[in-house]
Parts: structure tokens; sequence; C-alpha cells
């Protein structure tokens, strides 16, 4: 439907400049209307990356009633941001809520709104460059038609902070494509490149840059869409077929997630299965759902992990450094797969060893890596240009970064460090990834301190997310800060930590996993110990991690730890590192591992007690504490960060000084008593715990 707009006095301004005229601009948004009465309207949020907070929502509003009343010929909604459409519903407001009725208030307005903006009676296009993910994805989805740039990326990722789609996402996503694909996409919470987002069919066309805005032209001029698309779909939202898919999706999800623990995806599909179908039921159900969600614990807790995350990004904001080459030393289990991930993620990268042989095992995985993460062709072929296998070692004098991984042996390392010292750049950084050699005494031997840090990557590189970075005494400031920000380029997250035996993950971790395996010695069976952590919410217990880590490794970590915390690692691990069974990579640990999975035996766990939990959890608790007491990290939440992100810390409890806050200090010292009573001094509470109770 067209509409002239060029008759009306107002637009007689408009008209002069290229034919354009300016209906509105509001704080957040502003539109343009051209000669053929396509109006394109742009968010652009003031002094951020559009969020749809709820300013941004309220001026949208009267631009509805606007259109409305004045419809354009077409109207293509897009972001004035080059790098992304909309990241989603803004996470800041996300905080704190813990009034269901009133949420429920704030999602009957906004679903109003798009309700509005879904029926406005022209042709709308979304037209998505960079990111379009959660709410900015379920304002695309109440448009008729949706066109995205090459580099979209496109999803639902609210199921990451305990909810689900709560702007009209659920009704309309199943009405678009066949529900179980829709309700996989949000289930799932992945991102989808613009391609296999058009596959699924959430969006309808992709275009370069160049291509972009004539494909949001052919689509108004396509006119009306149906927002909902054929037989496919509604049938895929009929009852029966609905049961019976709701029934495995709940299957599935109990097998990923509890329900107590993750209550998010089940309500969901419980949602679904419920109303599918049915739009304005399924609106209604989406409110109820989400407002429910969001003020619960687990929600509120995953959006604290979110805000960490960020707290962890910001490490890495303040440096200019520019670090272009890294040379790594030693092409071991770590050494060969950091040089890995960092010519994955762009980097030059030389790599030596000793051991050419190493060297050539490490490519080999590397091409594994680079195969998974690129798929295949020019690009693998221009990581694999990146990572130059450098026997001599000679490359290192090109190098800005420095990063060794010899074996854990103080004289070894030294010796590595002079060599390096006498051939590289003045200016090059140094790092170790030691686990436990002091930090000062690798110093001492470069006799450069400032240029030195730690950079503690944990294994596998590829799958964990964290890196400790490492302070000792005399590291500069830069120096921390340039390490820091290199961790955020390539992908990983950067704990700033004091240079002190086992850092901080290594630390909290080690008693946990002696603990469990003094358990095993009392006569539990390994399953049952397991199953106590994951009844707490661990992703893995810690008997299955250990074998996974290498209990060589454990063992060795867990005596350096001994000679400075209570620590006492058990006879049975000691036996079984002796006969080397090192747990999964020797196929022998604690289990029996068969094609990479621990062989347990399902009737062996039996339902373990609190008192086993607490002996579990509590020790990394109280670990945590002296930790804080020692000033190796900043604060509670920077502990909290480094657990669930460098060991999976049950990341819907918040992390471990959180959930120690959320069940009271003084529960906590009370059962740390208790445990001390029966068990001995390694439960003894930190002095952290009554430094802080003077405090109060
Ligand atoms: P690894 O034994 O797998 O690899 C060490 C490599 O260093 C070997 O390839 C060896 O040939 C090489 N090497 C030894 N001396 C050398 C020298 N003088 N010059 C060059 N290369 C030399 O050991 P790893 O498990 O990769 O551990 C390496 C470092 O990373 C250690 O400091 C360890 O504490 C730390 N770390 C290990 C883990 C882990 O889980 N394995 C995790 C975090 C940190």
């Amino acid at each position: 439907m067209a509409h002239d707009i060029h008759d009306r006095p107002e637009d007689a301004a408009g008209k002069s400049e290229q034919n354009r005229v300016v209906p509105e601009k509001t704080k957040h948004w502003r539109s343009e209307r051209d000669g053929d009465g396509v109006e394109t309207l742009y968010l652009d949020r003031a002094k951020s990356a559009n969020t749809l907070g709820r300013e941004v929502l309220e001026e949208l509003e009267p631009i509805v009633e606007r259109l409305e009343k004045d419809p354009p010929a077409g109207l293509i909604l897009t972001s004035a941001k080059d790098g992304h459409f909309v990241y989603g519903g803004d996470v800041n407001e996300f905080q704190g809520l813990n009034d269901a009725g009133e949420v429920k208030e704030l999602l009957e307005r906004v679903h109003g709104i798009l309700d509005r903006f879904e029926a406005l009676p022209f042709p709308t296009v979304a037209m998505i460059r960079g990111a379009c993910l959660g709410g900015g994805l379920e304002l695309a989805l109440a448009c008729r038609h949706r066109v995205a740039r090459d580099d979209a990326t496109i999803g639902f990722p609210e199921i990451k902070l305990g909810i689900h789609p709560g702007f009209g996402g659920t009704a309309r996503s199943t009405r678009l494509l066949p529900a179980p694909s829709a309700m996989q996409t949000m289930l799932t919470g992945k991102i989808h490149d613009a391609r296999k987002a058009k596959k699924l069919g959430l969006v309808d066309d992709v275009q370069p840059e160049r291509h972009l805005e004539a494909a949001a032209r052919r689509a108004i001029a396509k006119g009306f869409a149906p927002p909902h698309k054929g037989w496919k779909v509604r049938s895929s939202n009929a009852l029966p077929a609905r049961r019976v898919a709701a029934e495995v999706m709940q299957r599935k999800t109990r097998k990923k997630a509890r329900k107590d623990h993750y209550p998010a995806p089940f309500a969901l599909i419980d949602l679904w299965r419920r109303h599918g179908g049915n739009k304005a039921d399924m609106l209604a159900g989406e409110r109820d759902s989400v407002a429910r969600l969001i003020t619960g614990e687990t929600a509120q807790n995953l959006i604290r992990v979110f805000f960490l995350r960020e707290r962890l990004k910001k490490a890495s904001e303040s440096s200019d450094r520019k670090i272009e080459h890294v040379h790594v030393i030693g092409a071991g289990v770590m050494g060969g797969d950091i040089a890995a991930w960092c010519a994955l993620k762009g980097f030059r990268v030389s790599l030596s060893d000793i051991d050419v042989e190493q060297i050539g095992a490490a490519v080999g995985r590397a091409d594994e890596l680079f195969r998974k993460k690129l798929g295949g062709g020019g690009k693998v072929r221009d990581a694999h240009d990146r990572l130059h296998a450098d026997p001599s070692g000679k490359a290192v004098r090109h190098a800005d970064l420095v990063i060794e991984a010899v074996a854990e042996v103080l004289d070894v390392k030294k010796k590595v460090f002079a060599e390096v010292v006498e051939q590289v750049r003045d200016d090059a950084l140094l790092a170790t990834n030691t686990s436990a050699i002091p930090l000062e005494d690798i110093a001492r031997s470069v006799g450069q301190a400032e240029r030195v840090l730690g950079l503690h990557f944990f294994n596998p590189v590829a799958k964990l997310p964290l890196v400790e970075v490492v302070r000792a005494e005399g590291t500069s400031e830069e120096t921390a800060a340039a390490g820091a920000a290199f961790c955020d380029a390539i992908g990983k997250l950067p704990l700033p930590v004091k240079s002190a035996p086992g850092f901080l993950v290594n630390r909290v971790l080690t008693p946990y996993l002696l603990e469990a395996m003094k358990l095993i010695e009392e006569g539990h069976a390994p399953e049952t110990v397991d199953r106590a952590a994951e009844e707490f919410g661990m992703p893995m217990g810690p008997v299955e991690l250990a074998d996974s880590v290498g209990l060589d490794i454990a063992l060795e970590v867990g005596e350096r730890l001994a000679e400075h915390f209570r620590l006492e690692a058990p006879d049975q691990l000691k036996q079984l590192v002796e006969e080397e069974k090192f747990g999964k990579k020797t196929g022998e640990g604690f289990y029996v591992w068969k094609d990479g999975k621990a062989q347990k035996d399902t009737k062996a766990a039996v339902e373990p007690d609190d008192a086993m939990i607490d002996r579990l959890i509590l020790q990394m608790v109280n670990a945590c504490a002296g930790c804080l007491r020692d000033g190796v990290v900043e604060d509670a939440d920077m502990a909290d960060a480094g657990m669930i992100f460098g060991t999976g810390f049950a990341p819907f409890r918040g992390g471990p000084m959180h959930y120690a806050q959320h069940r009271g200090h003084d529960d906590v010292v009370a059962a740390l008593k208790r445990l001390t009573d029966a068990h001995g001094k390694r439960f003894e509470p930190d002095s952290f715990w009554s430094e802080k109770s003077k405090r109060r």
C-alpha cells in the first residue's frame, strides 16, 4: 500500500534534502521516508550498544502509533550501528528483579507494542547486520520479512540466563518454523550464522552489504507475507505431534540438566506442549513463565555469571600494546594446544621444542582443531600458514610475546628463559604457563621481572575459557594489562591473580579432588562421590574430573600444594600413579575409560547424604576464603568468576563465595567445625571467616 507523504506540508523541508523527510527523532530511534514512501526506522540507542531496555521500548510505542495513523508504503527496521542489529534485552534491567507480578505487567506492555507492530498494515522488513540476538530477534520476528547481511549472527541465547524468550519469541518462532526446530534453537541457545538462519527459516534472504538494501526493498515490493508458513508448521504444532515431540524434548533435556537446577528449558517445553499453535495462549503463558523464571534464584545467579564474565573482559581493556607474533616453547599437551589456539584466533605463531616429534604431534592436533572450528578449505589452510614449526627456536627473536610451556621443573625453565633473553626483543613479553613454580623464582633468573608474567591456561585449552594472568612482585602494570588484553584477543577470559601457590583455581580445586579420593578410600563408590557433586550441580563429579585431568598431574599439583596447605595425597592415588593408571589418557584410573567415556556402574552409586556433599563443596568454599585472605584475587566476585569459568563450578549457584553468602557464613563455619570434629584439621574454618564476621 503506497502512501504519498509528499502531499503534506510538514514534509517540504525533507523534499529539498535529497527527496527525504525526517518524520521523527527520539533519544534512541530515528526514521526517514524516501520519495517512494518507504520509511527506514533506525534503532540507535544513545551512548550504548543496541539493547531493548525499558526506555527504548517505551519510545517505540508512539512510533508504532504514528505508523498506524500515517502508514508508509513499507518499513525497513534496522540498526544505525554497523556491527550489530540488537544484542537482546537489557540484562542490566534483569538484575535484582524479584516481583513476578511487576515483570508480567512489563511484559504485557512489550507484547502490546510488538503485537501492534506486527499488525501494521504495510510490509515491514527487518534489515539485519551483525548480531541479532534474543529480544532483537523477537523484534525482527514481529516484522513480515527478515533480510540479513552475510555477517549476521542470529539466535535466542536467553536459556543461558535461566529464562526463555519473553518478548513474544516463543509464539512467533514456533509459528514461523516447524516447531521442533524453533524449540531446538531456543533450548540450545545456539547462535546461528546467517546462512544457517536462512536454512532454518529464521531469515528470508542473506546478502552482502552491497545488495542488502535492495533485498529489503524487494521484500517490501513483495507485499505482505503471512506471519506463519504452511502446513508443515501447522502440523508440527498440532496436539498429537506436540505431545510426542515435547516428551522427546523433555527426555533429552533431563539428560543434560536437572529441573530443580535449571528450570527454564523445562518451562519452555511445557509452555509449548500446552499452548503451541495458539498465539494468544502462547503469549500469555510466555509472560507467566518468564516472570516466574526471571525472579527465581537460578536466573538471578546466571545473570550474575553474565556480569562476572563482563567484568573479566573489562580487565583486558587497558592495554594498547600490539601483539602479532607469539612464540611458544614446549610443544607438549599445553604448549602445543596453546600454539594451535593462538593460530586459530589469527595470531602468527612459532612453536619450538627440544623434541621434534612433539612439534609434529602438536601440528597434527592443531589440524583437528582447525577442521573442527573452521570447517575446512581456505580458512584451515590459512590457520596452518600462521602456525610455524620452529625446531631451532630461532623465530623467538621476532616474537612480541613468548609463552613457555616446558616441563614443570624450575631448572629447565630457568635454562629456557636464559636462552630466550639472549635472543628476544627488549620489548617482548615473557610468559610462563607454570602451574606451581613461584613466578618470582623464574623472574629472578630472567633478571627483567617487569616483563615477566604468568599465563596459566587450563587443559583442555580449546574447551576451558579461563586463563589466570599471574602477576609476580616485579611484574609491571603494563605487562599484566597486556597479558589480559592478549587473553581477550584469543577469546579467553583473563582472571588477574597474584603469584601464590596454586594461584586460585588449583588451590581451590585440589582439596576438593583429594577429598573425593579420601571418600573412596573410606569405601564409597566413585560413582556415589561423583553423584554427590552432581547433586549439588557440578557438571562433572570430582573423580571423573581427576581422571580427565590426569592422576599424575593431580598428584604432582597435590604434593606441591601440600608444602603450603593442609593437604594429603591419598595412598590410592599414589598407587594408581605408580601403576601408570593416569585416568582417561591411559584408559584407566579410578574408572576404566572406553572411547573417551568413564565406564560408570550406575548400580554402584547410592544416594549421597548432605554431609558428603558438604565435605566436597565446603573444601572449595574454605579454600576460596583462604585465597581472599591472601589477596590472590581482588574480591569474592573474582573468586567466583575464576571457579565458574576455570572449573565449571555450578553456574546456577553463582560461584562458591556466592553460595556461601546465600547459605549464610555462620552456617558454613558451623558446618566446617562439625567436619573438623569428624574428619580432622583439614576442615578448620579459614581465619577469613572470623575476620569477616569481626568487620560485620
Ligand atoms: P608436557 O610434558 O606434555 O610437555 C612439555 C614439553 O616441553 C615436552 O614436549 C618437552 O619435549 C618440552 N621440553 C622440555 N624441555 C624443553 C626445553 N628445554 N626446550 C624446549 N622444550 C622442552 O607438559 P605439559 O603438561 O604440557 O606442561 C607444560 C607446562 O604447563 C608445565 O609448566 C605445567 O605445569 C603447565 N600446565 C600443565 C597443565 C596440564 O594439565 N597438563 C595445565 C596447566 C599448566
